[in-house]
């Protein structure tokens, strides 16, 4: 029965929406970025315009992020208090631990989220758009790996994960309502 209710409250933390990540106010919003942390296209590009110069400025000292990993800094101008930058894998076929490497995505955010007292974190859809991982994959992975998480990780109430359109609200809305 315990875990029967962990399993539900790890559920109701996690939600669904579909909308630009740049205007959500939360503790944290995550970045899909690249390994430079230099900026790049897509939601990276997009983060960077709306947070200003000073977050690349920031990024610089930080030298770079493996795949797989994150790395915390200010918010600048974006309502989000702070800016967590993860590198995602690029999909190559799915036999090369592009899905440990997209769940380890999740989850060290998630953590460095919770070090930084974060109660409310957005996530994109990492590595669908440029990276190529299928969204539908990537859905599903990035459920299981945030409820994972989020069982040690009381302090974090809400996780929001923003898709950019219909589609891929679609698929993370089928990968919500499967039970692992
Ligand atoms: P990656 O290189 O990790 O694939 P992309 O930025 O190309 O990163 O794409 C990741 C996802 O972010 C895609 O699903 C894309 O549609 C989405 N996206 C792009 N801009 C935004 C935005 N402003 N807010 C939320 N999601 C976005």
């Amino acid at each position: 029965l315990q875990d029967a209710q962990c399993e539900r409250q790890a559920m109701s933390r996690i939600t669904s929406l579909v909308g630009d990540i740049t205007k959500i106010e939360a503790d944290a919003i995550v970045n899909a970025a690249n390994s430079s942390l230099l900026g790049g296209g897509g939601v990276d590009g997009a983060i960077h315009r709306a947070a200003g110069q000073e977050l690349v400025q920031e990024c610089r000292l930080l030298h770079g992020c493996k795949t797989g990993q994150a790395k915390i800094t200010s918010g600048y101008r974006l309502p989000a208090r702070h800016v967590i930058h993860t590198v995602g894998p690029v999909w190559r076929g799915g036999e090369e631990g592009e899905p440990d490497l997209l769940a380890s995505c999740y989850e060290t955010s998630l953590r460095l989220a919770a070090e930084y007292s974060c109660k409310t974190v957005a996530f994109p859809a990492i590595s669908t758009g440029i990276y190529g991982y299928p969204a539908d994959l990537a859905a599903g992975t990035a459920i299981k790996a945030i409820r994972s998480a989020l069982g040690d990780l009381p302090g974090i109430e809400s996780v929001m994960l923003v898709a950019f359109d219909e589609q891929a609200h679609a698929h993370l809305v089928k990968a919500l309502k499967r039970k692992e």
